[in-house]
């Protein structure tokens, strides 16, 4: 449905996007997860025709979005970080300006009816926009990008700035749109992408690093030698501390989880038991383990390690891709 290929983007000399490679398949729903600034925006508005790309190329259902951008653009419905709402216009005014806008051939007040009623907003349908709550408004963005019935929605951090409650019911609703739609969502919170996306996409610095189911990915990245270990102490003091313990490969501060306590995950050398050792360390330092644990990383965990490699490579490493291999074909 979505053909990306060794597309970048460069604004001015910064070069945002870099030589970035994907393809998804109608019915996917899939979730663009990286922190401020990795340059998701930008990809989304290179797929939806807002932006023009530096290089590569974009297909949408096999139309090039430079080539023939009207039908691919047909195909896509966009909510933008910042929805374009007209906010001195009462909803059902504002999203027949939208079918107009879009040329939609269906018949009009039907497909509005409908989307409205998709979206449960018919009942404020003659409501200032500006007079509604910030979850409602989402909603109109939702129910403007649904105008056209496009197969495909792309949607950019679509929950950001609303409270829990409206974050639980924009979520329901983009599960419902899931089943009739290929959606492309984007968040830096990985909550956000694994309550409803199966499929995972780690953007980093303009680069992809990860491509994968959010199973996988905790799978791929997590060797069962890695040790979580909750500890009563101050983080510098420890990492310093766990870092020279013999046989640690790897120590890494996951933040506090609880109260007055660090968790670190530490990774031993290959084939080596490091338990006793860590433990032994902690005790000498007079300070108290409350939990270690061999366990599994939580795809949180692989986020932020991803992350925290920096580099594309050192991601791409540990998440145990050989790349120079495969390069060399
Ligand atoms: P994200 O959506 O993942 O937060 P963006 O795509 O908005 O990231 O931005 C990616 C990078 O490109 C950032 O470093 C940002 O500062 C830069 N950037 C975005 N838009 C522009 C622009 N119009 N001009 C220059 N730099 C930009
Ligand atoms: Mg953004």
């Amino acid at each position: 449905m979505i053909e990306v290929k060794g597309l970048s983007k460069k604004y001015g000399n910064f070069l945002a996007v870099k030589d970035v490679n994907f393809s998804i398949k109608k019915g996917e729903v899939i979730g663009f997860l990286g922190p401020n600034g990795a340059g998701k925006s930008t990809i989304m508005n290179i797929l939806t025709g807002y932006l023009s790309l530096s290089e590569g190329e974009v297909s949408v259902d096999g139309f090039n979005i430079m080539e023939n951008p009207e039908e691919a653009k047909k195909r896509i419905g966009y909510l933008p970080e910042i929805p374009p709402l007209y906010t001195d216009m009462k909803v059902r005014e504002y999203l027949d300006f939208i079918y107009d806008l879009k040329k939609v051939k269906f018949p009009k007040k039907a497909h509005i009816n409908e989307i409205m009623k998709l979206i449960k907003i018919d009942h404020v349908q003659n409501r200032l926009i500006k007079q509604l709550s910030k979850g409602y408004r989402q909603r109109v963005g939702l129910a403007q990008a649904l105008v056209g019935n496009p197969d495909v929605l792309i949607l950019d951090e679509p929950t950001v700035g609303l409270d829990p409650q409206q974050i639980i019911e924009i979520r329901n609703l983009i599960s419902r749109l899931g089943k009739n739609h290929t959606i492309i969502l984007s968040s830096h919170i990985l909550s956000e992408i694994q309550a409803v996306c199966k499929r995972v996409i780690i953007i980093n610095k303009g680069q992809i690093i990860a491509d994968d189911t959010a199973e996988n990915l905790s799978d791929r990245i997590s060797t069962d030698r890695s040790l979580v270990a909750r500890i009563e102490c101050s983080e510098a003091e420890m990492l310093e501390a766990l870092t020279t313990v013999k046989d640690v490969k790897s120590v890494m501060s996951m933040g506090c989880n609880e109260k007055g306590t660090v968790d670190f995950l530490i990774e031993p050398e290959e084939g080596c038991d490091v338990r006793r050792a860590v433990f032994e360390r902690v005790v000498s330092r007079g300070k108290n383990i409350l939990a270690l644990t061999s366990n599994k990383l939580t795809l949180e965990q692989v986020f932020l390690r991803l992350v925290e490699a920096g580099s594309y490579e050192d991601a791409r490493k540990l998440m145990g891709y050989n790349d120079e291999e495969e390069g060399e074909e």
